[in-house]
């Protein structure tokens, strides 16, 4: 099936055309994923001595720091992020990811098997092949990072297909591949429509492992794509509903809570995977609590993106307004109580500004409690005992991450140990570095992890070679 649809990205923040892109088709998948498999064939890439593929890489993180300032405007523009944030978290965090993967290539062990005298069994670790990855819009550099490391460390061929809105980082990214030495056809972009892009590498046949970062709801349908046609691997990270959990103590970290809590629940405009979206606190502190933290909240700087003061930007669109101010409609006749911040004068009115908005009140089960919103918006519950905040932290269907603060390392390691999160942070808001895995438990995430060596569990396949030996 070829297609004529362009990709229209526009500026979050304006509402500004940025660029038009023709929409790769399902035809330009195939083609993408037959070149992937002769190169990979020919083994310029795959049987590549690891620490070339290595050294390939690490010219790569090079290049993305020369271009560091570009592929933040990119992220920017295309997502609506405050520039501050691309420079500081994003584009940095993707050059480490980069370059940790190049450094972990050549370290990736296999196994020798505790058998008897009669035969030698070696587990060892193959690239797949032909690899693809599909992506979000709020991380879109940073994402791709993740996946592009480890995917080509391991000596795949990777096509990443980018979130619709916001494609040009990646694109950006395999010019500074091509420019480190990757031969052609080891990371091909394909900026294009998930229902068809998306669905076509979900499908396709040659393609061994699929990647996927986005909502639960387009992984349940990639999952059930690869099982109706070849049963490629499939790895998930998928949505949360994270809880930020402060014990009567809590506030003895003062101001260092409060800015952890503000980072949590407001970073990217809230739209990020592990947005800390429900406080529950212990109902001794809630009141002084929520005093401060809403001041805080009224405190972000909101404005355009590019503005290197620029705390908050706008949502990625107006349908995620729609979407974000109409689960708050919902909750206040739920008879939630509201308390929404305050947005500046003179912002641009194309822009989708929603402002950081509290909710105190929620009937227990409600949508506001246990569904993923993707905005500035963060419920507040309380809590009298650690069993209660156990429960209470559980009663979703995501699993994917939180927060739990208290100087009682007892306390602290039995929530840690009761919440069901593939990630917790003691007395930080934090996903781990480079080194730790991360991914999502229950409807946050299936079959594989990002970061640390775990992650080329993803991007590889153990083949046991059974040695008679005599
Ligand atoms: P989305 O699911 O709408 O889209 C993600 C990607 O999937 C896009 O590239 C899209 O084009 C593609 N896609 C859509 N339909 C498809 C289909 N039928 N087949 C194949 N691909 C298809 O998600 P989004 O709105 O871009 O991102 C927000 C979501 O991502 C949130 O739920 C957020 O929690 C999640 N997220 C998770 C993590 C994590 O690491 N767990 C990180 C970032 C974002």
């Amino acid at each position: 099936m070829t297609t004529n649809e362009t990709l229209h990205v526009v500026n979050p923040a304006t509402g500004e055309p940025i660029i038009t892109l023709p929409a790769a088709s399902v035809d330009d998948v195939t083609k993408a994923a037959e070149q992937a498999r002769r190169v990979h064939d020919a083994g310029v890439w795959s049987r590549l001595p690891v620490r070339e593929r290595g050294a390939v890489l690490l010219r790569l993180a090079d290049l993305m720091e020369r271009d560091a300032e570009i592929l933040a405007r990119l992220d920017s523009e295309d997502a609506g992020k405050p520039i501050t944030e691309c420079r500081t978290g994003d584009v940095p965090g993707a050059i480490e990811s980069i370059r940790w993967f190049a450094e972990a290539a050549d370290k990736v062990f296999g196994r020798i098997a505790p058998s008897g005298p009669d035969g030698l069994g070696l587990m060892c670790r193959e690239p797949v092949g032909v690899v693809a990855a599909i992506l979000p819009w709020n991380y879109p550099l940073a994402m791709t990072a993740w996946k592009v490391g480890p995917a080509l460390a391991a000596g795949n061929c990777l096509l990443v297909k980018p979130a619709e809105a916001t494609p040009r980082s990646a694109l950006h990214l395999a010019a500074l591949a091509a420019e480190a030495g990757l031969p052609v056809g080891v990371l091909t972009v394909l900026p294009g429509y998930g229902r068809e892009a998306g669905a076509a590498l979900a499908r396709h046949p040659l393609v061994g492992a699929l990647s996927f970062t986005g909502s639960t709801a387009t992984g349940r349908r990639i999952l059930k794509d690869a099982a109706e046609s070849n049963f490629k691997r499939v790895s998930l990270e998928m949505g949360g509903k994270s809880p930020q959990v402060l014990m009567a103590d809590a506030l003895s970290y003062g101001d260092e809570l409060i800015d952890n809590m503000i980072e949590a629940a407001f970073l990217t405009m809230g739209q990020n995977c592990t947005a800390g979206s429900r406080v529950l606190v212990h109902r001794s502190i809630a009141e002084e609590v929520l005093e401060r933290f809403t001041a805080a909240a009224g405190e972000l700087v909101i404005g355009d993106p590019a503005d290197a003061r620029t705390q908050m930007g706008p949502l990625i669109n107006h349908a995620a307004f729609d979407r974000v101010a109409g689960a708050v409609e919902s909750a206040r006749v739920d008879g939630a109580q509201i308390h929404p911040g305050g947005l500046p004068h003179g912002l641009p009115a194309r822009g989708a500004y929603y402002p950081p908005t509290v909710i105190t009140r929620a009937p227990e089960g409600s949508d506001v409690l246990t569904k993923e919103l993707f905005g500035p918006v963060v419920t507040v519950q309380t809590f009298t005992s650690e069993e209660e905040a156990v429960r209470l932290a559980n009663a979703t269907e995501y699993g994917l991450a939180a927060s739990v603060w208290t100087r009682d390392l007892d306390s602290a390691f039995r929530l840690a140990r009761g919440i069901e999160t593939g990630v917790i942070s003691v007395n930080a808001y934090s996903e781990g570095d480079i080194t730790t895995p991360f991914g999502g438990w229950k409807q946050s995430g299936f079959g594989g992890v990002e970061k640390s060596t775990n992650a080329f569990e993803q991007w590889t396949r153990e083949k046991t070679i059974w040695i008679r030996t005599r």
